[in-house]
């Protein structure tokens, strides 16, 4: 199906607005997304019709809020085809789903000694949240090496892996060089194992079809803000027999099925790991972000981004001095790239004057930068609504940016 692309960028009213006086060409997507009107409008109706804390009240509106919660869980379940509803637990966003994980994990596993396998590609919140939980435990981060084209050196898991090793953490797609990694072939590496593997899901699950069963891992997370969601709303995934080992990561109410000042009983899954009042509003909003999703269909979505991204590299290749790191046929909607003698926080900056949204820096990715002996990349990412006509404004933005230098 080919898709109707000026359709969708209808949908975002953010995108229909002029920044500068010029029309906004928005290529921030892998920090955030922009929302649909459909999103927009399931976060005003939550507030304007249905709106009251879940779970808790027998009364009409919370008893439709928890509904509605509860059908976003639902959603999610189908969209990364968990197994279970009670394996998706609602969180702030990939940050905290990886802290959730790294703490509980580590507090059940990981003994004095122990190590986890970090990959050297990883967004700063999946390495600190391993590193604090090592801090606690007496436990060590081993560094699962990228080679130059931003490929994870996967070969060496066999070295690497010892008899101490707990954990593989990786993502499943790199922020900043877009590689998307081999996660059934790691998966598997780590069973064959015994070993457990995370997957930062954060830049995959906006542009993949995500089967969790299929790629047999133990935790995924992801951020409904990149998925054309709200802000303040994330998931962890985790198996069934591994979440139930795992103990609470916040205690409070909604966590527990007694508590007596002798002792507390906790909840059953998920709601052992969601402990206060969630972002209600949010979740709900999210499952309109999964409608929307699904409505454009996550192939078609897929192929489109491809698209961009092949005409985009060619045409960046094109310009003398610019070099762009990750070039793996594997690749999501991502282009990370220096141009020789001009800053990248100074191209950002003078493309933002001509309306065009990039990011620039570290992208929270000090190890990568460190391996590549770089500061900071521009990051120029994509998303369904961008076209080619975007693409052009860019380029040629972009080449008389660096011509003023
Ligand atoms: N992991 C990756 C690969 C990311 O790109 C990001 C955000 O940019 C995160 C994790 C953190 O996501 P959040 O800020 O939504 O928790």
């Amino acid at each position: 199906m080919t898709l109707d692309i000026q359709k969708i960028r209808a949908d975002f009213p953010i995108l229909q607005q002029k920044i500068y006086n010029r029309t906004l060409v928005y290529f921030d997507n892998a920090a955030t997304t922009q929302r649909p009107q459909q999103v927009i409008d399931a976060l005003n109706a939550t507030y304007t019709t249905f709106y009251g804390n879940i779970h808790r009240a027998a009364h009409f509106l919370a008893d439709k809020a928890t509904a509605a919660y509860e059908e976003t869980r639902d959603k999610v379940k189908n969209l990364i085809n968990a197994e279970s509803r009670e394996q998706i637990i609602f969180t702030k966003g990939t940050t905290e789903s990886i802290n959730l994980a790294a703490f509980a994990f580590g507090e059940a596993f990981v003994k004095e000694g122990d190590e986890i396998i970090v990959s050297e590609m990883e967004h700063h919140s999946n390495i600190v949240p391993w590193q604090l939980m090592a801090g606690r435990k007496g436990a060590k981060i081993v560094m699962l090496p990228i080679d130059d084209n931003g490929r994870l050196k996967i070969e060496l898991l066999d070295e690497l892996i010892s008899p101490k090793t707990k954990l593989i953490a990786v993502a499943h797609v790199s922020n900043v060089l877009g590689t998307i990694n081999p996660i059934a072939e790691i998966a598997q590496i780590a069973h064959n194992k015994s070993i457990r593997i995370l997957v930062d899901g954060a830049q995959a699950a906006p542009h993949l079809k995500i089967d969790v069963q299929a790629l047999d891992v133990d935790f995924y997370a992801l951020s409904a803000h990149k998925m054309y969601g709200p802000n303040g709303v994330g998931v962890l995934y985790g198996k069934k027999e591994l979440l139930e080992q795992l103990p609470p990561y916040q205690g409070g109410g909604e966590m527990i099925s007694e508590v007596k000042f002798s002792g507390t009983i906790y909840n059953e899954l998920p709601y052992k790991f969601e402990a206060g009042t969630p972002n209600i509003s949010g979740v709900i909003a999210f499952g309109a972000a999964i409608d929307y999703l699904l409505s454009v269909g996550i192939e078609n979505l897929a192929t489109w981004e491809h698209e961009l991204l092949e005409y985009a590299t060619s045409k960046l290749l094109a310009i003398p001095g610019l070099k762009i790191y990750g070039t793996q046929a594997q690749k999501s909607g991502v282009i990370s790239f220096n141009v020789d003698g001009v800053h990248f926080f100074d191209l950002g900056t003078m493309l933002d004057k001509f309306g065009i949204a990039v990011r620039t820096g570290h992208h929270c990715a000090d190890p990568l930068m460190d391996h590549f002996n770089i500061q900071g990349t521009v990051r120029a990412s994509f998303a369904v609504y961008n076209t080619k006509e975007e693409i052009d404004v860019f380029v040629e933005s972009l080449k008389k940016v660096i011509s003023m230098f």
